[in-house]
């Protein structure tokens, strides 16, 4: 890939064609500045073009649910640090810039920003704030709106605006950083953005354990009873199932909470691996965040954690039919199916039927099914219906932003 400080002003042709992956658009823009992106948005909304605000274009076609634009703007060239305070544990970067490098950075600080959604390790800071999706961290340290400071954007009408601020404590009035967080460019094209971060704990340990998938289930539910708080309490549903057990803090925390992870009930009948320290346990993580990466089928159920039984059970019979794979996010009630690969055309045309039946079970207890990616051409709805009201107020917010439609129409729905 091109770095930021090689890349044109604009590819068109086959070099878009090359960099959008498959994205039907003509043009790729990577403005260097919020002025520059202000003059392309307002030229865009006379012309009545449409744009699609980017970062790294890893998942613009969000799993299969974008839609077409005319251009892409990508924030790749913003890539520098506007401001960093180590000492106040906030930080603010141009959207462009590459999560790894970031957190490369930072770990030369002793600091991190604990945010692990899908795809992270070749995303944008923008596309992370943007897609606004979590991971397992999240338990521990919050999800990613909670760890946004201040957003600075262009609107659909060419306007460079600035929401929140540097600090922690600055919201005053309606927070709109938290509602542009995750609005996946619908709203605003993120120019840069303020975090808060962390100083990276001393010791990083990962327990594993090994067994039947209703045990390693029923001890992952007991771990996660605990007064103490894993930084990721995950299960895998292969043969044999496994328990990922994360623990962060200093030495003496986490060998306290690991003592207690293996006294809870069920943990001590299962199979217990060589702890995973340090970097290692770092890097597995980060390995877990590419569990679907190039996966065409992938669907989450996510409902109360004391519904996960059932919630696994919903997946499974997803999983059965997908000759597919399981994880859960026993904390958060989240369970993530992915298919094994293409389906075999019988599978994919019953697929509409058993994602319904599916997201029927997971709304009865008051949970939710997202199919979170799919091929294009799949006629499914992508998560259940969204009440009038809410369509109500999310058209308002658009029309307030982007009242040509400028901006990606895709209403986030995950
Ligand atoms: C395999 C895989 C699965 C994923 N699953 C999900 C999922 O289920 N749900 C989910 O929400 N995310 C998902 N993501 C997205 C992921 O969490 C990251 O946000 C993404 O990888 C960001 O990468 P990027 O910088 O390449 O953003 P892009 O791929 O360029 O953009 C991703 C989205 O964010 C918007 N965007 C990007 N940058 C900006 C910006 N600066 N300003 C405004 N909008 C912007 C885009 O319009 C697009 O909607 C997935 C990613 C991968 C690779």
């Amino acid at each position: 890939m091109t770095g930021p400080s090689t890349l044109p002003h604009v590819l068109t042709g086959q070099e878009a064609s090359d960099w959008l992956g498959g994205f039907p658009a003509r043009e790729v823009h990577f403005p260097g500045g919020p002025e520059e992106l202000a003059e392309l948005v307002g030229a865009a909304r006379a012309d009545g073009r449409r744009l699609a605000p980017a970062g790294a274009g890893t998942w613009l076609d969000g799993g299969g649910w974008g839609r077409p634009a005319d251009a892409v703007v990508s924030m790749r060239r913003m890539d520098t640090t506007v401001h960093y305070e180590p000492a106040d544990l906030t930080l603010t970067v141009g959207a462009g810039m590459e999560w790894s490098a970031l957190s490369t950075a930072l770990d030369a600080e002793g600091q991190w920003l604990p945010l692990d959604p899908p795809g992270v390790t070749s995303a944008t800071v923008g596309g992370v704030v943007a897609a606004g999706m979590s991971g397992s961290l999240r338990t521990l340290y919050g999800a990613v709106r909670d760890n946004v400071l201040g957003i600075e954007g262009v609107t659909g009408e060419g306007r460079v605006l600035r929401f929140g601020g540097r600090v922690v404590k600055n919201v005053a009035g309606y927070d709109l950083v938290r509602l542009l967080t995750g609005s996946r460019g619908s709203l605003v094209a993120m120019t840069a953005v303020s975090l808060r971060l962390y100083p990276r704990p001393a010791t990083d340990r990962t327990l594993l354990f090994s067994g039947g998938v209703p045990e390693v289930l029923r001890g992952g539910a007991a771990v996660a009873r605990l007064p103490v708080m894993a930084a990721a309490v995950d299960v895998d549903l292969g043969d044999p199932a496994e328990l990922i057990v994360r623990l962060v803090g200093s030495e003496v925390e986490v060998s306290a909470a690991a003592a207690a992870v293996r006294a809870a009930p069920v943990t001590g009948s299962l199979l217990e691996s060589d702890p995973v320290e340090g970097g290692e346990s770092r890097a597995l993580h980060l390995r877990r965040t590419a569990w679907e990466d190039g996966v065409p089928w992938v669907v989450r159920c996510s409902a109360l954690p004391e519904h996960l039984e059932t919630t696994v059970q919903v997946a499974r019979r997803i999983a059965d039919a997908w000759h597919g794979d399981v994880t859960a996010h026993v904390q958060q009630g989240v369970v993530r199916v992915k298919a094994g690969g293409t389906l075999p055309a019988d599978a994919a045309q019953d697929t509409g039927k058993l994602v319904l039946e599916a997201r029927a079970r997971m709304e009865a207890m008051e949970g939710r099914l997202v199919v979170a990616s799919a091929p294009s051409e799949a006629s499914l709805a992508r998560s259940g219906a969204v009440s009038p009201v809410v369509k109500q107020v999310q058209s308002r917010l658009k029309r307030l932003f982007d009242p040509d439609g400028v901006l990606a129409p895709e209403a986030p729905s995950s």
